[in-house]
């Protein structure tokens, strides 16, 4: 039976209703029925063919939370009836040494959700099971799809550099993976500051966990936080004053990037020899990071403060996220 969704024709062009007829479900696969979908940064991107990689007709939507209708018949870790979320990653070949040491989100033979495949703004979607993840009862799903992309994106570099309680973690940008990077950096005892272009998200940024707020577009402010962050996360997609960013890092301190700016970063080596700093990237997580990180937004009530639309105004919702609107992601719904 087809499965009806929303897709791309060509670059840059509005979504329009298409219906695609799967492949036959695989004996490790499950059919999920999608009942929310959010809208990442990474879809508008994927649609207008940034990064060269979209493939047409393309059915973005990578934060998936649905119900499992039917499971292959080598599925034994999921049944119909439950409910699962699924997001960027798709599959990977679980043998090499990257999928053996649990960082199967490195894997060279890794597949995304809505690359070459058609993804979740849809009604069904059929998806390798064990990239469907199981969602604990205390996650309601217009809050807990966000945290498939946007929340694993930030979680897992916050984890792999060994955030520990007694450190201080900047957050740039407080969109919708700032405002989750918040929520994180605070449940795990960390001093969070919230570094944002947006004066008037500082109040929301407080109440997301942050204990001080840095207008980024104000340099005397940006100047007066040096030598202040244990670790810098960045989820910014804009070009912001990288050498200045560094500045605001403690000794040994490090700047992640997790959002993808447009331009190149030009900074003088001796930014980060002095002080002995670093500067890295991460890329969303591996499997076992993002039951881990289900399961620690359950127990500390980890929630995107979502915008829910109906499935069918999937265009208006792809606007507010290209205005950057979204307070604080935007979701669609086909409940
Ligand atoms: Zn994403
Ligand atoms: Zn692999």
């Amino acid at each position: 039976m087809s499965i009806h969704c929303y897709a791309a024709r060509g670059p840059r062009r509005p979504l329009a209703p298409f219906q695609y007829r799967p492949a036959p479900l695989g004996a490790r696969e499950v059919e999920v029925a999608i009942t929310h979908c959010g809208i990442c940064h990474s879809d508008v991107h994927l649609i207008n063919d940034d990064w060269g990689i979209s493939h047409y007709p393309l059915v973005p939507g990578h934060e998936i939370v649905g119900v499992v209708s039917k499971a292959g018949a080598e599925v034994d870790s999921l049944k119909a009836g439950d409910r699962v979320g699924i997001g960027w990653q798709r599959s990977s070949c679980g043998v090499c040494e990257w999928c053996l040491s649990g960082s199967d989100n490195l894997c060279p033979d890794s597949e995304a959700i809505c690359v070459g495949h058609h993804g979740g703004f849809a009604e069904r979607i059929r998806c390798d099971s064990r990239y469907c993840f199981p969602l604990p009862a205390a996650l309601g799903s217009e809050n807990a799809a966000p945290l498939l992309c946007a929340g694993i994106t930030v979680y897992s570099p916050l984890r792999h550099h060994g955030i520990t309680a007694n450190m201080k973690v900047g957050v740039v940008g407080i969109g919708g993976l700032g405002h989750l990077a918040l929520q994180f950096a605070r449940a795990m005892g960390c001093e969070v500051t919230a570094f944002s272009s947006s004066p008037a998200k500082k109040e929301e940024a407080l109440a997301f966990g942050a204990g001080r707020f840095v207008p980024v577009s104000d340099p005397k402010a940006l100047r007066r936080a040096a030598g202040s962050q244990d670790f810098i996360l960045s989820t910014v997609c804009a070009d912001i004053d990288w050498a200045e960013l560094l500045e605001a890092l403690r000794p040994n301190g490090k700047l992640c990037l997790v959002g993808v700016s447009p331009g190149d970063i030009r900074i003088s080596p001796d930014a980060l020899i002095a002080g002995q700093k670093s500067l890295c990237g991460s890329m969303i997580g591996g499997r076992a990071r993002m039951g881990e990180m289900l399961e620690f937004s359950a127990r500390h009530g980890i929630q995107a403060k979502t915008e829910v639309l109906p499935m069918a105004r999937v265009n208006d919702a792809i606007r507010k996220v290209e205005r950057n609107q979204a307070r604080y992601r935007m979701l669609l719904s086909n409940i």
